[in-house]
């Protein structure tokens, strides 16, 4: 039997980065951008909230470009404060590394199994889709999915009873399939 699960962003992550005017390190985007034109050089920013005391922070999103290098969709857009862009230049790695961020998606996403049909297998194959690039333990999704513990997942692991081409000990973000036999 052949299940389809799929892991489903709720909300956006929030931002890890160290704020200059308390100790908090996380910040929330604001879904808003600040474009910046001067004569034909563009600056864009996500502009982000600190989640304890309110202070925001530029995050670079386009710095000094030539205008006629810039998609107009993109310029609309940000023009916009289009909110789907948000979760698109979150999940860049580019503007991460620009801006020397990471995300923290805990509490930001749900496992959809499609139905509790699968429960009383004996045996399931299971493709994994991820709806967006989240950092998951596979093992811990698994518990989660066939309604075991963190420890039984890792026992049937031992026993090759619970079997995938990827490392399920790891975290990964990509889609992927398990096979567990009870
Ligand atoms: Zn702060």
């Amino acid at each position: 039997m052949l299940k389809n699960w799929v892991v489903v962003p709720t909300r956006l992550p929030l931002v890890l980065r160290r704020c200059h005017a308390c100790a908090s390190e996380r910040f929330r985007a604001s879904g808003k951008f600040r474009v910046n034109a001067n004569h034909k050089l563009i600056d864009a920013w996500l502009l982000a909230l600190c989640t304890a005391c309110g202070e925001t922070v530029k995050l670079t999103v386009l710095e000094r470009m030539n205008v006629r290098s810039i998609r107009p969709e993109l310029l609309d857009r940000l023009h916009d404060n289009d909110p789907g862009l948000t979760a698109e230049l979150l999940q860049d790695p580019v503007v991460r590394r620009r801006n020397r961020i990471a995300l923290d998606w805990d509490n930001a996403w749900r496992l959809d199994t499609g139905g509790s049909d699968h429960l009383d297998r004996e045996v399931i194959d299971v493709s994994v889709r991820f709806a967006a690039r989240i950092p998951v333990r596979p093992v811990r999704l698994i518990a989660e999915g066939c309604g075991l513990s963190r420890a039984e997942a890792e026992r049937l692991i031992t026993e090759g009873k619970l079997v995938s081409a990827v490392r399920l000990s790891g975290k990964l973000s990509g889609d992927f399939t398990f096979t567990l036999k009870r």
